[in-house]
């Protein structure tokens, strides 16, 4: 009887965990556990249940396809249930798979398509006579969220299908955002203070649910077709239907293979595997179909997996070691990141001894301690990270490692701002982040001095050389001692003084890239440089001021007002105003300026018919004008176009005048 209890116990607490990963994954797209310790629990509690069947309910994770529709969108009721796939990690498990095919159909040949498993959302496309009529999500399998809109922004979904056969059908696949795009996306994130994604595919579900096409339209979305269903055209093979596909041009991803045996699927998979990397999208294994539809019919299904189909998914390349100790490093504005000392193993072709533990609240909320055997992994990014650890291999009497309290290089008390993740060291002359300010300098998308590496700059601040990066600038005056240091000769020393002196030349806005003030990125110092045009007006301007730019947010305005209220900045900046660094934009040809835009601040609204905003943006700022995104009474003139919302209100409100496109054209 208590054994029983017990494992009931064991199967709903199952239940619970996944149900919530469920939500987290499908709903929110923002997961917070491993994929694979989710297909741990999953499998874990398929063997409970095949033990114990009469414990198994209708409601079980391991009885339904997971997901749901978000209810933000129509749902739609998928005609033929959209299912998930059985799972395998080791060829055993295709083996076995080939197994029961075999004695399910006995005596029949068959052959096996070979396909890569996208890592994006399945989704629907419904095709009414030629044209693209309704897209759905997979949501529980049964019903899904209806995303045609955000579906008809990706370009290579044909709205309409040119063939006399094809007319009514539907189309399946999978929806994902290639790796370089999921970066971009994700620095556009961080520079208007969003969520950042944790990898391409919660990216994919994410914009896919979003409710503004427009925003969904802003982020390149791409699809792969990989079934097709029709109720009209008797079809035969899966294979076949793939070369339909592309003739009726829907992207059909060219790594597909016919193959006859389990052993050519086991080196399809084995060439997958290599190839992986070199693909510009995410794959997580390769899934494998019985071609014949004849005998996926006589297969069938099993609760929410067919049984002519199986995953076999990629182990994450990931390695076991032991954590030999945590170090603390304190970055440029003083973040203090935990870093993991590793006894040196060897992983997807190099030898790691260092991993990131990224915060505090990832040691606390992972468990991890000193003395531990923890599992790291190197996934598409090539920064390894401590992905868990091995609970039974724990050394006795281990204790948790303890939240920081003093700064390990300078000794100073870390803060903790209440809404930020990260302690940090508030000490600007802590030398670990004058180090790190100059390292960030010399850096080749900063100012770009060459010959200046890590152990360089070290040595030039232990002997005193350089005390802060308006010091390089003076170096030259040390030019006869710095040729006698050992190591140095004069070639280099002079090749690293030229470089220095070239950097006066680098323009503005990678100037103030370069100081490292707070959250300023490449890309918003760009959008800053251009708007103020010069460091006077920009350390004058308040928060508020430069949070009205076009795509900066309050927390880089913030930093920035803060960052000039400085008294420490303010001589750093003083200093490097002598050493003859560029503060200011090209001066722009004032002659070119149009009158009706010189110093004048516009709020653009609406869309335009023959501008996007950028455009506009681009045109206003050339012409000597300024955009800015609030209307408040020092704005010269609204630029309202179709459907303008309340900034068309507030400026009627404030008396300010509205122009329109015609308008704005007359004044061009
Ligand atoms: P699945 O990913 O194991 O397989 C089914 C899906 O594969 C299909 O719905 C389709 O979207 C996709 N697919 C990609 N390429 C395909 C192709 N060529 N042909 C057919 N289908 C293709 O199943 P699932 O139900 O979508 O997801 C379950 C998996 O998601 C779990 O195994 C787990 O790894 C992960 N998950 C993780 C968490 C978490 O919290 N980390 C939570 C839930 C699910």
């Amino acid at each position: 009887m208590k054994a029983s209890e017990d494992i009931n116990k064991k199967i709903n607490l199952l239940k619970e965990k996944i149900a919530d990963a469920d939500y987290k994954y499908y709903v929110l797209a923002d997961p917070d556990i491993e994929d694979l310790k989710y297909d741990m629990m999953m499998k874990e509690l398929e063997a409970l249940e095949k033990e114990h069947p009469e414990l198994i309910t209708p409601d079980s994770p391991t009885q339904r396809v997971s997901g749901e529709p978000t209810k933000k969108f129509q749902t739609v009721t998928h005609s033929v249930q959209m299912l998930s796939l059985a799972n395998s990690y080791n060829f055993d498990d295709l083996i076995d798979f080939d197994k029961r095919i075999k004695n399910l159909i006995p005596n029949q040949k068959y052959e096996y398509v070979c396909e890569l498993k996208f890592d994006g959302l399945a989704v629907a496309l419904i095709y009414q006579n030629g044209k693209f009529t309704l897209g759905a999500t997979r949501g529980d399998g049964t019903t899904g969220d209806d995303v045609t809109n955000n579906l008809k922004t990706i370009r290579s979904i044909p709205l309409v299908t040119k063939s006399d056969t094809y007319k009514n059908f539907e189309v399946r696949g999978e929806v994902f955002i290639k790796k370089d795009d999921f970066i971009k996306i994700n620095e556009e994130q961080e520079l208007k203070e969003e969520k950042i994604f944790a990898n391409a595919r919660n990216t994919a579900a994410g914009t896919l649910k979003l409710k503004n096409s427009k925003t969904v339209a802003s982020r390149p979305l791409n699809i792969f077709a990989y079934y097709l269903i029709s109720n009209e055209i008797k079809l035969t093979s899966h294979f076949e239907n793939l070369q339909i596909l592309k003739k009726l041009k829907f992207p059909v991803n060219p790594y597909t293979k016919k193959v006859s045996s389990i052993d050519e699927v086991k080196n399809f998979c084995d060439e997958v595997d290599i190839l992986r990397e070199k693909l510009p999208y995410e794959i997580d294994g390769v899934v494998v179909k019985i071609d014949s539809l004849r005998q996926q019919d006589t297969l069938g299904s099993v609760a929410k997996s067919p049984r002519w189909a199986i995953a076999y998914k990629f182990k994450a390349k990931e390695q076991v070691t032991k954590l030999k100790t945590i170090t603390l490093q304190v970055g440029r504005i003083g973040t203090i990141t935990p870093v993991a000392e590793l006894e040196p193993v060897f992983l997807a072709g190099s030898t790691i001894s260092r991993a990131t533990l990224h915060n505090f609240d990832e040691i606390k909320r992972k468990d991890i301690r000193v003395g531990d055997y923890v599992t790291i992994e190197k996934g598409g990014d090539v920064i390894p990270k401590v992905t868990g650890v091995v609970k039974e291999k724990r050394p006795k009497g281990s204790k948790e490692f303890p939240l920081p309290e003093r700064c390990p290089v300078c000794n100073t008390k870390l803060e903790k701002p209440e809404d930020e993740v990260s302690f940090y060291c508030p000490n600007y002359f802590c030398k670990a982040q004058i180090q790190g300010r100059i390292e960030h300098f010399v850096f080749r998308d900063a100012m770009d001095i060459e010959g200046l590496g890590t152990s360089i700059i070290e040595i030039f601040l232990q002997k005193g050389f350089i005390k802060d990066i308006a010091d390089l600038y003076k170096l030259i005056e040390h030019k006869e001692e710095l040729i006698k240091l050992e190591r140095f000769g004069e070639k280099s020393i002079n090749n690293i003084i030229n470089s220095i002196e070239e950097s006066k030349k680098k323009p503005f806005e990678k100037v103030l890239f370069a100081i490292g003030i707070r959250h300023i990125g490449e890309k918003s110092a760009k959008i800053i440089a251009k708007h103020f045009n010069s460091i006077d007006k920009l350390s004058t301007a308040s928060a508020e001021d430069i949070s009205s730019v076009h795509e900066i947010g309050p927390k880089i305005a913030e930093s920035i007002a803060n960052f000039f209220k400085d008294e420490k900045s303010k001589i750093l900046i003083e200093k490097l105003k002598k050493a003859g660094i560029n503060f200011k934009s090209e001066k722009v040809n004032e002659e070119n300026l149009n009158p009706n835009f010189k110093s004048k601040t516009f709020v653009l609204t609406g869309s335009l018919e023959n501008y996007t905003r950028d455009k506009a943006t681009e045109i206003i700022e050339n012409l000597g004008g300024r955009v800015s995104s609030s209307v408040s009474k020092n704005t010269d003139y609204v630029l309202a176009g179709a459907e303008a919302g309340s900034k068309l209100d507030k400026a009627r409100k404030l008396g300010v005048k509205i122009i329109s496109e015609k308008e704005f054209n007359a004044m061009i």
